[in-house]
């Protein structure tokens, strides 16, 4: 049942967190774990995690540090994080991580570690101060100016790293001041979660979340500033997503995929969830102590919430759309108290977005008449065919995983291109071979 290149989150603090967000979907998890104030990782967990993962998948390892604030863990856990990965490490290999944090407690020593160990940092921050007002402390101190620091921070040490911007009711109204921000702290990495919290267990929106109608308004605002700016050094999640599969190419954001079946989230003491919008008593696969990832991954729990997560409505058969949109990421419906007959939620909002930006890329594909966005598109097609080159496609990350082009290894062992499809016509556009065209100029590893 399950396919290659699984990711793991692993989430070592579980809900804990020196913030409190307005909009934060992990706290509830809190409930699952009554009796430990504060929730913490043991190395000897991660190493279990590390043995079990390696055996299912020798070559390509892709870690998400995320919480809660996986910071609390402390740097020394970190450092012996990369002793566990070296130690389970062979010849070959090559090892991944990233980490979302909200900024708070980096400082010049964990930013050289992040730096030496080439993680790729996903730091919190949903625009200018003016816009970030649901990241806030517990105090309800604003946190924007200790954001701005550890982005000056991880620009200081050369830490990669991109934005993640949740878009709520406070700035979905504004992507141009987004944009605006990204450009003017020269951020040229950023994704974009839309806030769709349930408002309770029955669901409904809760205060924060957005309409499908907003987010389309937002998506398609960003889109259209994007190509404005004709600057493909700007990497936009969800648009490099659509790019990718306006070539042909798979998407790496699980929402675009066929099924939810590549992703487990592992909690602080070992339990294992299928993606981390279903940490639930209901969905728990096991324990990494007690059973085997592959043993849970074929488990009733694992396939249970795969095949509710594949049965589609049935608007969505027949739907142009469906090969690119799949239905949308479970979390719409289910969570939403949407039942299995009714539109999911954002369908409305997605046939909007594909319809303009698939348009608006084959114009912009086939339209002589403007160089600029020609010249605009076929870098960006060289990009993804380059990317397609080095062919060690990200493991498919959740909503909000740190993601973009570079990928973080703690070993990085030499490992040659795959050199898939290089007879297939390249998706520069050339109308040449791939292997005759950007193939000849791809760079030898994901990270140029
Ligand atoms: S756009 Fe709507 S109907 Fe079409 S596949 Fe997506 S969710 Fe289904
Ligand atoms: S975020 Fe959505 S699409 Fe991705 S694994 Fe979870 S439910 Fe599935």
């Amino acid at each position: 049942m399950r396919k290659p290149h699984l990711g793991i989150l692993i989430k070592p603090v579980s809900y804990d967190c020196n913030m409190a967000c307005d909009y934060c979907y992990y706290r509830p998890v809190e409930a699952l774990y009554p009796d430990r104030k504060r929730p913490r990782m043991s190395p000897e967990v991660f190493d279990a995690v590390c043995r079990q993962y390696r055996a299912l998948e020798p070559r390509r390892i892709n870690v998400g540090w995320q919480g809660g604030e996986p910071t609390l863990m402390g740097l020394d856990f970190f450092r012996r994080v990369i002793e566990i990965e070296t130690s389970n490490a062979r010849r070959g290999d090559c090892w991944g991580n990233s980490l979302q944090t909200n900024g708070v407690v980096l400082d010049d020593e964990w930013c050289e570690f992040l730096a030496r160990h080439h993680f790729l940092v996903g730091l919190s921050v949903d625009g200018p101060g003016e816009l970030n007002t649901m990241r806030r402390f517990p105090n309800g101190k604003p946190a924007f100016d200790i954001t701005m620091r550890a982005l000056e921070l991880l620009r200081k040490h050369q830490v990669e790293h991109n934005l993640l911007v949740v878009i709520s009711r406070t700035n979905v109204e504004q992507p141009d001041r987004i944009f605006q921000f990204l450009v003017d702290n020269d951020c040229h990495y950023a994704q974009f979660i839309p806030c769709t919290e349930p408002a309770g267990p029955v669901g409904g929106l809760s205060g924060h979340s957005i309409t499908a109608e907003q987010y389309a308004d937002f998506m398609l605002a960003m889109f259209d500033l994007w190509v404005e700016n004709d600057d493909p050094t700007y990497y936009i999640r969800r648009l490099d997503n659509w790019i990718h599969q306006f070539f042909g190419l798979p998407p790496e954001c699980c929402e675009y995929r066929e099924d939810c079946s590549n992703l487990v989230t592992i909690e602080w003491n070992g339990d294992v969830y299928p993606c981390d919008f279903y940490v639930t008593e209901e969905y728990r696969m096991g324990n990494v102590r007690k059973s085997t990832l592959e043993q849970m991954l074929n488990g009733p729990e694992f396939r249970k919430f795969v095949r509710r997560a594949e049965a589609l409505p049935p608007m969505c058969d027949g739907c142009e759309w469906l090969k690119v949109c799949h239905g949308g990421c479970y979390r719409h419906r289910a969570k939403l108290g949407i039942e299995q007959q009714e539109t999911p939620y954002l369908c409305e909002a997605k046939k909007r977005i594909f319809g303009h930006v698939f348009e608006t890329l084959e114009r912009i594909k086939g339209g002589p008449a403007d160089n600029e966005l020609h010249r605009f598109l076929n870098h960006i097609g060289r990009r993804v065919a380059q990317e397609r080159m080095a062919a060690r496609a990200p493991a498919p990350a959740r909503g909000g995983a740190p993601s973009g082009r570079r990928t973080s290894s703690a070993r990085r062992a030499a490992a040659p291109p795959s050199g898939a499809g290089r007879n297939e016509p390249c998706p520069c556009g050339s109308g040449r071979k791939f292997k005759h065209c950007c193939a000849s100029r791809a760079p030898s590893g994901r990270r140029g």
